[in-house]
């Protein structure tokens, strides 16, 4: 059976260290042992004080999933005004027993604000804003409250310790900003309480996910609907294959048909023959080895050009 892909989703606004804490997320991650761990920012209008969302997958075997998060186990939620401006779907596709947790300045009542919740998810809140203010993490004006939802992170969903999460964080800050962080952090995981969810808070059945039926639709990477991508050919750059050391080879008795290969060559030199089997234009391909690091059966093989001939 295939490991769990922890999927977090982050909600924030421009200049709030979302993205970075996103990436924190992601190295301290492989720091627990994670080896598979991947994020990616998504961002709205690029200013600060728009919305921001980022998304960090984690996960004990490589991750192949390379979209946003949908369904994610957990929610981070950096400024709770998003609630109340209905400019983010925050529990949007939040998984039966997904942990959301939340910057709540002042302690104010947020949880009566988040809306309903699939059963069994639990919510878990820090002054966030607060504690990045006493440790001086502000740039101009904009309190940086994503470095300590870190700590809250550890605490509320136990996945990442305390430990990786400060070693991730000294990779990443050092000398006095560093401390300041990392102090941060310590005392947002120490300041993380749970809430008791009311029962009628609680939905009958799954959230709402959007792009959901359309996802759903496809069941192999065939059924993707055909975009026009430029094939290439001799121009400026000459007949690339000419520059390749290695040559992908794969064994077709091994082959399942997945086409991962297909899908991300970046160079578009891989195509599919009648039986939907990869073929590959030597005369283009770089030898880049994206499609051996990609192939779930580690059939794809890099072998050195004069070896093969
Ligand atoms: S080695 Fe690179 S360029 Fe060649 S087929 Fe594989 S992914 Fe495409
Ligand atoms: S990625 Fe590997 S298994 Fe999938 S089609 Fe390509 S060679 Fe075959």
């Amino acid at each position: 059976m295939p490991a769990k892909v922890y999927e977090t989703r982050w909600h924030g606004r421009g200049g709030q260290g979302t993205v970075t804490a996103a990436r924190v997320l992601a190295e301290a991650a492989y720091h627990e042992g994670f080896q598979g761990v991947q994020t990616i920012p998504f961002f709205g209008a690029e200013r600060r004080g728009a919305p921001v969302a980022a998304y960090t997958r984690f996960s004990r075997e490589p991750v192949r999933i390379h979209s946003n998060v949908y369904t994610p186990d957990i929610v981070v939620v950096v400024d709770p005004t998003l609630f109340e401006s209905g400019m983010a779907n925050i529990t949007d596709g939040l998984k039966t027993d997904g942990i959301l947790v939340i910057n709540n300045p002042g302690n104010s009542d947020t949880v009566s604000k988040i809306g309903k919740l699939p059963r069994g998810a639990k919510v878990f809140t820090v002054d966030a804003t607060s504690i990045s203010i006493e440790f001086g993490l502000e740039v101009a004006g904009l309190a940086l409250s994503a470095t300590p939802m870190l700590g809250a992170f550890a605490k509320a969903t136990g996945l990442i310790s305390l430990d990786s999460t400060l070693e991730a964080l000294s990779d990443i800050f050092r000398g006095g900003e560093g401390e300041k962080n990392l102090k941060a952090v310590e005392m947002a995981y120490e300041k993380t309480v749970e809430h008791v969810v009311p029962e009628e808070q609680y939905l009958e059945g799954s959230m709402p996910v959007s792009r959901r039926e359309r996802v759903s639709q496809f069941k192999t990477w065939r059924d993707l609907t055909p975009i026009p991508v430029s094939k290439p050919s001799e121009a400026s750059m000459g007949i690339t294959g000419e520059w390749r050391v290695f040559k992908p080879v794969y064994d077709r008795e091994e082959c399942n048909r997945c086409l991962a290969c297909w899908m991300f060559c970046p160079e578009n030199v891989v195509s599919v023959d009648e039986e939907g089997y990869p073929v590959i234009n030597y005369t283009y391909c770089k030898g880049c080895g994206v499609c051996a690091s990609v192939c779930p059966k580690k059939n794809m093989h890099l072998v050195r050009e004069k070896e093969e001939a």
